[in-house]
C-alpha cells in the first residue's frame, strides 16, 4: 500500500545538492490469493525495487506491505521470521543463485535447514520436491554443471517450494533459457499453481510469458503503476498509451489480437533522477496534451478491476480509485 522507494544521491562536485530516484513512487496494488499477476515494464520500471520491498530486502522509504493481514513495517520478530518462510523466489538465472560445489539435494535442504527443520526431514523433503518439478531422484547427487539450464530452473524452483510458500515471486523465470524449453517451465509453473493454489507474482519484460501465464496484469512506467487489470481486458483492449507501446513492441502470438489499435512507442524511457512534470510519459505520448504536461492523471476506474492513469480515459472513466493512483 502507497509503496515508495526513493534511494538518495548527491549533484554536482562543488555544491553538493542532495537528490532522490523515485525507484517505487506510490504503488498500491493487491495480489489476491491463488491469482498470478505479471509486472511488465522496461528497465528502470521500478519493477525489481517493487519485488524487493515486497519480499522485505529492502526497507520501503514509504508505504507498507501487508501480508496475509499482517502490516511488515510493524510485524514482530517472529512474524517476520514466519513470512520470510510464506514468500520465496525463483530468479532469473539459476545457475548463479546455486552453490556450484553444493549437489542438488543440498542446495534444495539449504533454506530448510537454516529454518531449523532437522536434516532428515529436509533430505525427505528434497527427495519431494525433486519429484514435483518432475525430475528423477538421479539428479539429488547432480551439481550444477552437470545440469542443463531449463533442470536448474526446475532444482531453483523445486528449492522455492520446499518451503512450502503461499507466494512465489518468480523474477523473469524463463528468460535465460532456451525458448524450446521456456513453455515447459511456464507449463510447470501453471500446473504447480493449479495443484498447491499458489500465488504468484512474476516480474518480466516479456509480454507473451505474461499473456500465457498470469490471471492479472500490473503495467509500470518510472516507478508508477500505470495500468492494472485482468490479463484479457488489458492485452485484447490496452488503454494506457504506455501499454499500448508495450503490446504493439511484442511479437503477437495470438491471431485475436491483430490489427487492434496500436502505435510504435519512440524514444528511450526517461530517468528517475529528472522525472519529468505532470504524467512521466509525456515525452513519449503521441497523445499528450498541454495538461499532461503539468498535471499527472487521475486513476480511472474502467471496470470493476480495470484501472489507468490517463487523462485519455476520463469520459469513458466509471470511478476514480484514489486508493491506488493517489494523484487522483
Ligand atoms: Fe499520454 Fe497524457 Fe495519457 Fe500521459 S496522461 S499517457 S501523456 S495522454
Amino acid at each position: 500500500t502507497h509503496v515508495k522507494k526513493y534511494f538518495e544521491i548527491t549533484k554536482g562536485i562543488i555544491k553538493q545538492k542532495k537528490t532522490y530516484v523515485k525507484a517505487v513512487d506510490d504503488v498500491t496494488m493487491t495480489i489476491n490469493k491463488g491469482e498470478i499477476v505479471g509486472l511488465v515494464g522496461e528497465s528502470g520500471s521500478g519493477k525489481t525495487t517493487l519485488a524487493r520491498v515486497i519480499l522485505n530486502l529492502t526497507k520501503p522509504t514509504g508505504g507498507t506491505v501487508i501480508f496475509d493481514h499482517v502490516d511488515l513495517s510493524k510485524a514482530t520478530k517472529q512474524e517476520k521470521k514466519e513470512f520470510h518462510t510464506k514468500v520465496s523466489v525463483v530468479f532469473q538465472d539459476p545457475a548463479s543463485n546455486l552453490n556450484p560445489r553444493e549437489t542438488v539435494q543440498s542446495s534444495i535442504m539449504r533454506p530448510l535447514v537454516i529454518h531449523g527443520v532437522p536434516k532428515a526431514e529436509a533430505r525427505e523433503k528434497a527427495k519431494e520436491t525433486l519429484d514435483m518439478v518432475k525430475m528423477d531422484q538421479r539428479y539429488l547427487n547432480s551439481y550444477p554443471h552437470q545440469l542443463s539450464g531449463g533442470q536448474l530452473q526446475r532444482i531453483a524452483i523445486a528449492r522455492a517450494l520446499a518451503m512450502n510458500p503461499k507466494i512465489m515471486i518468480l523474477d523473469e523465470p524463463t528468460s535465460a533459457l532456451d525458448v524450446s524449453v521456456q513453455a515447459q517451465i511456464l507449463n510447470l509453473l501453471l500446473d504447480l499453481q493449479e495443484k498447491f493454489n499458489l500465488t504468484y507474482l512474476v516480474i518480466t519484460h516479456d509480454l507473451n510469458v505474461i499473456r500465457y501465464i498470469s490471471d492479472k496484469i500490473a503495467v509500470m512506467y518510472l516507478g508508477r503503476l500505470v495500468e492494472f487489470g485482468p490479463t484479457e481486458e488489458v492485452t485484447q483492449n490496452p488503454k494506457h498509451p504506455y501499454t499500448q507501446g508495450l503490446m504493439a513492441a511484442a511479437p503477437i502470438l495470438d491471431p485475436h489480437l491483430r490489427g487492434r489499435k496500436e502505435y510504435i512507442m519512440k524514444g528511450e524511457p526517461g530517468s528517475l533522477v529528472n522525472l519529468p512534470e505532470g504524467c512521466h510519459f509525456h515525452p513519449r505520448c503521441p497523445f499528450a496534451t498541454d495538461r499532461c504536461k503539468t498535471t499527472a492523471p487521475g486513476g480511472y476506474l474502467l471496470s470493476d478491476e480495470h484501472k489507468v492513469a490517463c487523462h485519455l480515459c476520463e469520459q469513458e472513466a466509471v470511478g476514480i480509485d484514489r486508493e491506488v493512483f493517489p494523484d487522483s
